[in-house]
C-alpha cells in the first residue's frame, strides 16, 4: 500500500515536498487555502524568481540554530536544486551568484513544478483551509473548513504571514501551540526600517551607495554595504533588508536600535576632512553646504551639513548618520519572517521528535535566509528532505 502523505500548503516548500514524496512512491494530497498554489512564489524576485544562490554557507541561514539549518541544506543542496530544476526544464541565469530562470519568469518555476506534480499524480485541493489536525490511532485526521482527510504522514508547509495582509495566527504556529511544540514569535525580516525622526520625507527618493551599521544598545553588531534607499519613513534597500531581522528582533526584545549610515564609504573620516578642506580652498566662494554639490545628492546635503555645523560634525554625519529604528512599516512589506518552529523540536529529516509522521518545512520553521535566493533554497531543501523521508515506508 502506498503511504498517504498530506501536505498543508501548496507553496514552494509544499510543492517540492509533494514531488519528492510522490517520487518515493507516496500518494500525495496537497491542501492549499488559496484559489491556486504557489501565489507567493510568483511574487519572488520582482516576478523573476531568484530561486537559489551559488554561495552557500551557514551564515546565510539565520535563526536559533544555523548549524541544524545547514544540515538540511546539505541534504538537498544548491547543486541538487539546479539539477532538479534543470531536469524539469529551467535553464538558469547567474547574476553574481544570484540564480534566476533564463526566462526571468517566476511563472516558469511554478509551471514546471505543477506539471511535474500532475505527472506524479499529486492531488492539489485548492480553497481548502486546514483548521486542525489530530492523531487518530495509526493515522492523522486533517480537518478543513468543509472536509476531513486522512493520511499516514502530514507535512506542514503553511509558510509565514510575510508579504500578506493576514491578521490571524499562522497555521503552523497555532498547531505548534496546541501540540506543545516550541516556537519563537514570527517577526518581519528582509524589509525596510522605520526611523523615529519626523523630517525624513525631505530625503525620500534618494539612493546612495553606502554602508549601514546596526548598533544595538550602543554596541556595533553588523554592517552591510550596497545601495541604501532613503524613504519618507526611514531606510530601505538590500543592505537594510539584510540587517532588518536583527534590528526588528532586537527592538522587540526592548533593545535600543540604531542604524548608522555611511554615505561616503570610499573615504575614511580623515580623508573626507582633508577632501572637504581642499574643496573649500579650491572654491572659497562656496558655503560648506555648497561644497557638497557633486559629492552627495542635493536632498541629502541639509541632513549631513546643517547650517550651524562645523567641518568635524559634518564629516561625522557623512560617515555615521544615525537613524533610530522604531520598527518596520508592516508584515505586508516584509519578504520573509524570522521565527517559527524551533528546528531542535525536529529530527534531521524535519520530523517532530514528539509526534511521529508529522513533519514541517519551509518558512514555518525558525530559519530565515539572507536576501539573494536563500529563502527559496531553504524551501526547496526542507521540502525535499521532509517529502523524501515522509514517504519512505520502511524506516
Ligand atoms: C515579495 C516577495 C519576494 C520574495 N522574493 C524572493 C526571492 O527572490 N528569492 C527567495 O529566495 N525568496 C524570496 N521571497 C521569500 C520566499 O517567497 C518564501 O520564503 C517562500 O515562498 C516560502 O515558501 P513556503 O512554501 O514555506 O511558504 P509559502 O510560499 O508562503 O506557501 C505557504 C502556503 O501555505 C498556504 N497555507 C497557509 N495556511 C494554510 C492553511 N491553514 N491551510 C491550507 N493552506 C495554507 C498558503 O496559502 C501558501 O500558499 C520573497 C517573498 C516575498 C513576499
Amino acid at each position: 500500500m502506498k503511504k498517504r502523505i498530506a501536505i498543508i500548503g501548496g507553496g514552494a516548500a509544499g510543492l517540492m515536498a509533494g514531488i519528492m514524496a510522490a517520487r518515493k512512491g507516496g500518494a500525495v494530497t496537497i491542501l492549499e487555502a488559496n484559489e491556486k498554489p504557489g501565489k507567493k512564489l510568483l511574487a519572488t524576485g520582482n516576478g523573476r524568481c531568484n530561486f537559489t544562490n551559488t554561495a552557500q554557507d551557514k551564515r546565510y541561514y539565520r535563526g536559533s540554530d544555523s548549524n541544524l539549518a545547514m544540515n538540511i541544506i546539505n541534504q538537498f543542496s544548491m547543486s541538487d536544486t539546479l539539477i532538479f530544476f534543470s531536469k524539469l526544464g529551467i535553464y538558469s541565469k547567474n547574476r553574481n551568484g544570484w540564480m534566476y530562470p533564463n526566462s526571468d519568469q517566476a511563472q516558469a518555476v511554478l509551471d514546471v513544478l505543477l506539471k511535474e506534480a500532475v505527472y506524479r499524480k499529486i492531488k492539489i485541493k485548492t480553497r481548502e483551509v486546514v483548521r486542525d489536525i489530530c492523531r487518530q490511532d495509526q493515522e492523522w485526521a486533517i480537518k478543513t473548513s468543509a472536509w476531513e482527510y486522512y493520511a499516514d504522514a502530514v507535512i506542514v508547509t503553511s509558510g509565514s504571514p510575510a508579504g500578506l495582509n493576514e491578521k490571524s495566527k499562522p497555521f503552523a504556529m497555532s498547531l505548534a501551540e496546541k501540540l506543545g511544540i516550541e516556537t519563537i514569535p514570527m517577526l518581519p525580516a528582509l524589509t525596510a526600517l522605520r526611523g523615529k525622526k519626523n523630517n525624513l520625507s525631505a530625503w525620500a527618493g534618494v539612493r546612495v551607495q553606502g554602508a549601514v551599521t546596526l548598533i544595538l544598545n550602543g554596541i556595533p553588531m553588523k554592517s552591510e554595504s550596497g545601495e541604501i534607499q532613503l524613504t519618507a519613513y526611514g531606510i530601505s534597500g538590500i543592505p537594510v533588508f539584510q540587517l532588518s531581522r536583527y534590528a526588528l528582533r532586537a527592538a522587540c526584545e526592548g533593545c535600543s536600535v540604531l542604524a548608522e549610515l555611511d554615505f561616503l564609504p570610499d573615504f575614511t573620516e580623515d580623508q573626507l576632512y582633508v577632501n572637504l578642506e581642499t574643496r573649500e580652498e579650491n572654491c572659497p566662494y562656496k558655503t560648506l553646504q555648497e561644497n557638497f554639490i557633486g559629492l552627495l545628492p542635493s536632498k541629502l546635503i541639509p541632513f549631513v551639513a546643517p547650517r550651524e555645523a562645523d567641518l568635524r560634525e559634518v564629516v561625522r554625519n557623512c560617515k555615521h548618520y544615525p537613524v533610530a529604528v522604531k520598527g518596520t512599516s508592516s508584515m505586508k512589506q516584509a519578504q520573509v519572517c524570522s521565527g517559527g518552529i524551533l528546528l531542535r523540536e525536529l529530527d534531521s529529516h524535519l520530523q517532530s521528535r514528539e509526534y511521529p509522521d508529522l513533519y514541517f518545512a519551509g518558512e514555518a520553521l525558525d530559519v530565515d535566509g539572507a536576501c539573494g535566493g536563500y529563502n527559496l533554497q531553504w524551501a526547496w531543501s526542507s521540502g525535499a528532505v521532509s517529502g523524501s523521508y515522509a514517504a519512505e515506508v520502511d524506516r
